[in-house]
């Protein structure tokens, strides 16, 4: 076991998880569709809500211990569980940690889900308290910590506005109130960024996005030490019923096998359009970490190896322009959703409930852009001849 978490993380990326089927010789892990496995002869004395055996696919699946083998490895972490969704992952974090009247801090910029389990659900049901905070501002989560605080969520770089936290420092700040510490990681991918070896208690991830990478299945995942791991698998998955399919699983585990791959490209694309795009005398301002102009570009060079595919902007343009600008597109694909292969667009508006906590240039709508693998300068050319068909002003960058 040891010599395996040695090995480097491509290495990881292919074998780990992986085996040889027993009953076939088969190299690779089978997808088994059932939903229950026969029961060992004394059934009697069996925990039949064990979610880490093999009884039942609502407890667990085999596919999903193979996928969950493959992520705890890649993100140095003891243990994981894979649920249905990404915001499955986050719900049961929340749900497992957060007791009646427990407080929690999160960011005040983060995946709309987050912002309304905490902010709207959970403060109605359970009188969790909630603090939103600008978490890339460490002096405003230490001032937000109460005694009884019991969880920070962060997301960096968050959603979607790229905004970056510190993962070390604010791990410090949480380990010092008694409080464990979640990092929503879904824009880096273990790849890029790994916030347990920061000091993170828990690591998140939809794998709907880069880990998967092909947009064809959701799934959600947390990662961190056996106990706490355990702890949700009971409750979010035996209990609150957030499996993920097996056939979702087998498909996940297939993608992240060229993560590596995938990161580099997304990664080099990604700034290359930036810099296209900082550029362009149309566009009112461009918010990528791996750009020096970033606000926490350094945090970001602390923490990350390389600054993922997504970038936030916006034109010198009123709404219908923006509109117009995303439906003259014709390779970059109008919709939701980031980390596919392809490039995926989407104008916010001014209307996001969450745009008071914006910096002002956000706060009238912006365009979340997800770059995905085609050629770089395809990506740019069908930015340039969109900002042209809305009579935004042209200027030649070759790439
Ligand atoms: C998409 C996303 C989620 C939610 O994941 P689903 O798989 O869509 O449920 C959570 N956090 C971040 C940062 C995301 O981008």
């Amino acid at each position: 076991m040891s010599d395996k978490a040695n090995r480097g993380f491509q290495t990881k990326c292919v074998h780990s998880g992986n085996g040889i089927d027993q009953e076939t010789g088969a190299i690779r892990r089978p997808l088994i569709m059932a939903n229950s496995y026969r029961l060992p002869e004394d059934a009697s004395t069996m925990n039949w809500s064990d979610p880490n055996q093999l009884v039942y696919t609502r407890n667990t699946s085999a596919n999903q211990i193979y996928l969950q083998e493959k992520l705890a490895a890649l993100e140095g972490g003891e243990a994981c569980v894979v649920l249905a969704t990404g915001v499955a992952a986050l719900a049961g974090v929340f749900f497992t940690f957060l007791e009646q009247k427990s407080h929690v801090i999160c960011s005040n910029v983060s995946y709309i889900a987050v912002y309304r389990l905490l902010q709207e659900y959970l403060p109605a049901k359970y009188a969790i308290e909630t603090s939103l905070v600008d978490t890339a501002n460490l002096s405003e989560v230490k001032q937000a910590i109460r005694p009884n605080t019991k969880l920070i969520h962060i997301e960096t770089p968050g959603n979607p506005t790229t905004r970056v936290s510190d993962i070390a420092a604010i791990a410090g700040l949480a380990k010092a109130a008694g409080a464990l510490l979640s990092v929503d990681s879904t824009f880096a991918s273990p790849f890029l960024q790994r916030p347990l070896e920061h000091g993170a208690d828990l690591v998140i991830h939809s794998l709907t996005k880069y880990i998967n990478g092909h947009g064809d299945a959701m799934g959600g995942a947390v990662i961190g030490r056996t106990a706490l791991i355990d702890a949700i698998k009971r409750q979010a998955m035996v209990n609150l019923g957030g499996a993920i399919s097996p056939f979702n699983a087998w498909l996940i585990m297939r993608g992240v096998v060229t993560l590596p791959l995938r990161m580099k490209q997304h990664s080099q694309a990604a700034l290359l359009v930036a810099r296209f795009l900082e550029a362009h005398p149309a566009v009112a301002f461009v918010a990528y970490p791996g750009l020096p102009s970033h606000p926490q570009h350094e945090t970001a060079r602390k923490q990350m190896s390389m600054f993922s595919g997504v970038i936030a902007f916006g034109l010198k343009a009123d709404v219908d322009t923006h509109n117009k600008f995303v439906n003259s597109l014709a390779l970059i694909v109008p919709a939701v959703s980031i980390g596919h292969d392809e490039s995926l667009i989407v104008y916010t508006g001014p209307n996001d409930e969450r745009n008071h906590f914006y910096p002002s240039e956000f706060s009238k709508g912006h365009l979340r852009f997800s770059v995905g693998l085609e050629d770089p300068q395809d990506i740019i050319d069908d930015l340039s001849q969109a900002l042209e068909t809305c009579g935004l002003q042209q200027k030649n960058v070759e790439v």
